[in-house]
């Protein structure tokens, strides 16, 4: 998506070799017309999977996944990461080592919200070794709803996630895929976008 990869190049920084910044649309302040362009994209790629359900973690996965809810027009479900007062019955639960915060979450969603026709998208804000996918792949297993595909904004495609869950057979379709982040430089996959 040549939006989103000229932002990215724009207003993101490489912390590290490993770690892209991009508070400026995406983890803090949030550019709502970028967000409708992200989920006009999934929408394109996702359309005739018969979708009706999506599932994102909270916080950064809720723009980009509530607007490929909107055009969907499926509701989107927010894993919770903190406990709450009022997701206080059949709640379903997976462990997640967060990439970013090097420490691990319980994330959870109520069962309710999830059954077993389902068709779930994933959609993520970073795809880095996977691990937050996975959780959320484990909540959808406990539901014994299918899975349609995981929609990730920006994939490092350096770190492993995106093979892993390839190789395990999901259709992982990511909006921009960087290739590197060395030396302050980000460059991106060329090629087509998978
Ligand atoms: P994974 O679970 O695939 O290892 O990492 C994905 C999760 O970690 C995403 O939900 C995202 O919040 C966070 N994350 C991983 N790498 C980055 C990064 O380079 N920049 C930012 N901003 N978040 C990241």
């Amino acid at each position: 998506m040549e939006l989103l990869k000229q932002k990215i190049l724009d207003e993101g920084t490489a912390l590290s070799d490993t770690v892209l910044k991009v508070d400026h649309f995406l983890n803090h302040q949030i550019d709502p017309s970028l967000m409708k362009e992200i989920g006009t994209a999934f929408k394109e790629y996702f359309d005739d999977r018969g979708i009706t359900k999506i599932l994102t973690l909270e916080s950064s996965g809720i723009a980009p996944a509530v607007m490929t809810g909107l055009e969907l027009g499926v509701p989107v479900i927010f894993a919770r990461k903190r406990q709450s007062l009022t997701l206080n019955e059949g709640l379903l639960t997976a462990d997640v080592f967060s990439y970013t915060k090097n420490e691990s979450n319980t994330i959870a969603i109520a069962e309710k919200f999830i059954s077993p026709e389902d068709e779930v998208l994933i959609i993520d804000d970073f795809l880095a070794n996977g691990e937050a996918a996975k959780g959320l792949l484990e909540l959808v297993e406990q539901t014994e709803a299918s899975v349609a595909g995981i929609g990730i904004v920006i994939e490092k495609a350096f770190q492993e996630g995106g093979e892993v869950l390839r190789t395990a057979g999901y259709d992982v379709h990511s909006l921009a895929r960087i290739a590197s982040l060395a030396e302050g430089e980000i460059t991106f996959m060329s090629g087509v976008e998978v």
